[in-house]
């Protein structure tokens, strides 16, 4: 015996056999129904002779059962497989929705062709090849597809096909990725159809009708190659569950942003314009706030003339927090000869360790010199140009450096 009976009867859960060999923990029946590992479909699980089953392969003509453990048994004795219905189930509805995705994929994507296909426990993966963008909306559109299709109640059948015959029917998708095993057989192909909705040669297991898959829910989408795009759907509990948390991020959201489950797009975009607006109002406001510190400096008299009359030597001098250098260089240049009677030099320095200093000068003063004095003093690096120059890492106390900006020059 050579083939699995699996994909034929999928529905065969125990069964008698005769060992024909066994080799260690490999064991071959006269005829099995157990699936080996293949198309993307994990092998099946459960019991021989008593015995759990650690994997199923098909090897050269025969399907290998490889047991958990020694088995016991020889050549020639009956045993009894048993399936493991629950992992056999899984993969039949997650196979067959495997199927019926693809068949939603012909009804939304261009160019389509078979990428591949794989099922976990988790999760199942069927990578389109096509040159539709399959955005979100395209992702939606194919998952609800899927479970109208799973309502709609459609038939599932197999047979087999001269390849031939079904090579030249172009309805017939051609998995030949993964279905290197049922190709192999040259002269002949299964086909399986889920009527009125898709046709793909398929030597995997498959429900009868497609109801049998129940809710299917996508998962993620990504790019695994050029020109592919992978779909990941669940089918059964991991289904039920990831779209139970969906449902309740959605609400949790809607909730927040005080809107039906409907609005919750709208809501969202429209805090995020409100949040910009709110932004540029703020940065607006900074800059006023900014500008009317720099100009509420102090002004220091420092020859002493006692006029203020917005000479040379009468200079803004003081600490503006809260800012960084640029912003209070840019204050300072759109502050200083802002009035003719306005002092001619805006000296500020920036609070906290390690302060920085920015000069604007109106023109009597070279603002560079003031930076290389200050450096000169304290340490820090900074210059400019006679109108405007900075300095910063000045290894002072704030208030020093002020009173240093104080003094006239000996
Ligand atoms: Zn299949």
């Amino acid at each position: 015996m050579s083939d699995s009976l699996a994909p034929a009867h999928p529905e065969v859960r125990e069964f008698e056999a005769t060992v024909e060999s066994v080799d260690g923990r490999d064991v071959t029946l006269s005829e099995t129904y157990f699936y080996p590992e293949g198309g993307g479909q994990p092998a099946d699980r459960g019991m021989l002779g008593g015995v759990a089953v650690a994997d199923v392969q098909s090897r050269e003509d025969a399907v290998v059962h490889t047991l958990a453990e020694p088995s016991g048994f020889d050549a020639g004795d009956t045993v009894t497989g048993v399936v493991d219905d629950d992992f056999r189930t899984y993969c039949m509805r997650a196979h067959t929705a495997s199927h019926v995705l693809y068949g939603a994929g012909r009804r939304l994507l261009d160019d389509l062709g078979y990428g591949g296909f794989g099922i976990t426990d988790e999760k199942v993966r069927v990578d389109f090849e096509t040159s539709t963008d399959i955005d979100d909306d395209v992702l939606v559109d194919l998952e609800r597809l899927v479970n109208r299709a799973v309502w709609d109640s459609r038939p599932v059948s197999w047979e087999t096909r001269a390849v031939e015959d079904a090579r030249g029917d172009e309805g017939v998708a051609f998995n030949d990725k993964t279905e290197e095993d049922v190709m192999a057989d040259a002269d002949s192909v299964r086909v399986v159809t889920v009527e009125g909705w898709d046709e793909a040669a398929c030597g995997g297991t498959h429900v009868s009708n497609t109801r049998e898959i129940g809710p299917v829910t996508v998962l993620d989408r990504s790019n695994p190659g050029k020109g592919l795009t992978r779909v990941e759907f669940a089918v059964g509990p991991v289904a039920i569950d990831r779209r139970a948390e969906t449902h309740r991020e959605l609400r949790a959201a809607a909730r927040e942003a005080g809107v039906a489950v409907d609005g919750v797009a709208d809501a969202v975009s429209r805090l995020a314009d409100e949040r910009d607006d709110l932004a540029d109002d703020l940065t607006s406001l900074r800059e006023e706030v900014l500008v009317g510190r720099v100009q509420g400096l102090p002004t220091v008299d420092r020859d002493g003339d006692g006029d203020g009359d917005g000479d040379a030597n009468d200079w803004r001098v003081g600490i503006v927090e809260g800012f960084d250098a640029n912003a209070v260089g840019e204050a300072a240049q759109s502050v200083v000869g802002d009035d003719p009677d306005a002092p001619d030099v805006v000296a500020a320095v920036g609070g906290g360790p390690a302060p920085f200093v920015v000069v604007a000068s109106a023109g009597a003063v070279d603002a560079g010199e003031v930076i290389d004095r200050v450096t000169a003093e304290f340490g820090g690096g900074g210059g400019g140009a006679p109108t405007f120059a900075q300095g910063g890492g000045i290894d002072a106390d704030p208030d020093a450096v002020v009173a240093f900006l104080a003094e006239p020059e000996a």
